[in-house]
């Protein structure tokens, strides 16, 4: 797996010198029914082949060939490795090389080499992969289980067995009515220990988000003695008998609540954003004026397609980036350098400065306004104070 800190220090990693690249390998293991891991392996070695006669002379240097033959010989051990997807960033003239495992459904399998790594489909996991507990539990039981990426642990448990019945046998018929009202005491005791553990977990920053697990009918009840914050942190429920969730089950089934989660958090964010742009509010559509809001601080979140790609320039010496092809920056009057895609730089930037980034599938009202928009935390341009001063 990967942290925060890699992934930000991977954002930071450009080639300085001449002949230096970056090459970043993205694995993708087989889908169940789709092909066989055989053939997905033979498809990666494919690309590194593909791309060692793509590369021209003077771009195919000694170090460049040793990372993708690196890359080549890796590909050809995937077999084993199947559940899980990889991904690889090397630059051989930096002695850089380093090596994810990561769950599987984030990317294809691809291959590039460029100045920078290509971190668009892993810049989203730490915000589709929130520090997450799932807890099942019923009117007697729970567990705690924390699910880091594939990874299920279960961190805690907790029991509070039914009151024997019977034990006070002459007592039985004449003191029912009392015996269902003391177990019910019991049940909402165990309700409320739930509740505590979540909420001293909860204050560790042991999770960020919630799923719960237990029959429909006790719902209403753990509901109840949930604390306000930890209400909100709940993404979803699965509903089903305790004895029946296994961890691999509850992980699963939280999986699914999570992925649900964050399609339909992404939907209401990207009609957010653009009933914002519509109202010259805090919103942006289209590249150039997402790079502006970009360069002034004012994004809070980039939306693009998966697909987005579009070519720009960056100064080499203020590191303005241009959605106008100028040979000389605007800003400093330097000389400027094309990329391909904007991406190349524009993602590193989001890693840094903690921007979100939201990739969605190809969507026709974002692909009016150039498959690109940005949810803005503030405009500069519409000091609201001095307004209402004046
Ligand atoms: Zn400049």
């Amino acid at each position: 797996m990967i942290t925060r800190e890699e992934l930000r220090q991977l954002a930071d990693f450009e080639c300085r010198l001449p002949g230096e690249l970056a090459v970043t390998f993205y694995f993708h293991p087989p889908r169940p029914k789709d092909k066989s891991h055989r053939e997905e392996a033979i498809q990666a070695k494919e690309l590194v082949r593909k791309k060692l006669q793509e590369l021209d002379a003077a771009a195919r240097n000694r170090e460049l060939v040793a990372d993708l033959e690196h890359i080549l010989r890796l590909a050809e051990g995937l077999h084993g490795n199947q559940a899980r997807a990889k991904a690889v960033f090397a630059c051989r003239g930096r002695k850089l090389w380093r090596e994810f495992d990561l769950p599987p459904g984030l990317w294809d399998t691809t291959l590039s080499v460029n100045r920078r790594f290509h971190l668009k489909p892993l810049a989203p996991i730490f915000s589709q992969h929130p520090r997450l507990w799932v807890v099942v539990l019923d009117r007697h039981h729970a567990r705690f289980l924390d699910i880091d990426f594939d990874r299920v642990v279960e961190v805690g448990a907790l029991s509070n067995p039914a009151p024997r019945h019977g034990r006070s046998d002459g007592y039985a018929g004449y003191d029912g009515g009392h015996a269902q009202r003391h177990s019910d005491d019991e049940v909402r005791r165990h309700f409320h220990a739930v509740a505590e553990f979540l909420k001293n977990a909860s204050g560790r920053r042991q999770f960020e988000a919630l799923v719960i697990g237990c029959h429909d009918v006790n719902w209403p009840e753990v509901e109840k003695q949930l604390h306000p914050d930890m209400q909100k942190k709940i993404l979803g429920r699965f509903s089903g008998e305790f004895a029946a969730f296994t961890n691999e089950r509850a992980a699963s089934e939280a999986a699914r609540v999570l992925r649900d989660s964050i399609d339909e958090h992404h939907r209401s964010l990207l009609s957010e954003t653009l009933d914002q742009a519509r109202s010259n509010g805090r919103g942006v559509t289209g590249l150039r004026r997402v790079l502006r809001a970009t360069e002034q601080g004012e994004v809070e979140t980039i939306i693009m397609a998966q697909e987005f790609s579009a070519r720009a320039v960056e100064c080499m010496n203020c590191r303005h980036v241009d959605a106008h092809l100028v040979p000389y920056c605007p800003v400093c009057g330097r000389a400027t350098r094309e990329l391909d895609d904007v991406c190349e730089a524009l993602v590193p930037i989001t890693v840094r400065n903690n921007i979100g980034l939201v990739l969605v599938a190809r969507d026709e009202v974002l692909d009016r306004v150039g498959n690109i928009a940005a949810l803005l935390r503030f405009r500069a341009d519409q000091n609201k104070n001095l307004r209402a001063v004046s």
